[in-house]
């Protein structure tokens, strides 16, 4: 628990959040700002800042993150389409610093080869 992170308190139940999906290791809950009709964030309970901070050790939690996801697009009814992002570090677009995966749904994508 990082104090003066928004996805630490929103864990600790001491910041508001549309939660979806919740297990023992992983939290779900829709994005504040969505960019399609289901925008939802997984994230590890445990305060991990990036990608880029993973260890070994925390291999079977990034299991659970991904089991999460797919278990959250089952739910939301997008698991036939659905895109993932992550973002790791400022210059990549990162906001949070607490991993989190983007889970996009609900329209269509176009290829991102172009
Ligand atoms: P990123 O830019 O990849 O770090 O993504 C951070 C995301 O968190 C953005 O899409 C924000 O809209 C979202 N976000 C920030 N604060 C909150 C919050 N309190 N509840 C839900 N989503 C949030
Ligand atoms: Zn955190």
């Amino acid at each position: 628990m990082e104090r003066d992170c928004i996805f630490c308190q929103i864990i600790a139940g001491r910041q508001p959040a549309d939660k979806v999906y919740e297990t023992e290791t992983v939290l779900a809950f829709r994005d504040i700002r969505p960019l399609a009709p289901t925008h939802i964030l997984v994230v590890p309970k445990k305060h991990i800042p990036r990608v880029a901070d993973l260890s070994a050790e925390d291999a079977p939690l990034m299991g659970d993150l991904l089991l999460a996801v797919r278990a959250v697009a089952e739910q939301e009814g997008v698991a036939h389409a659905f895109r993932l992002f992550v973002t790791n570090g400022a210059e990549a677009g990162q906001t949070v610093f607490h991993l989190h995966i983007h889970l996009l749904g609900g329209r269509p994508f176009r290829s991102l080869l172009g």
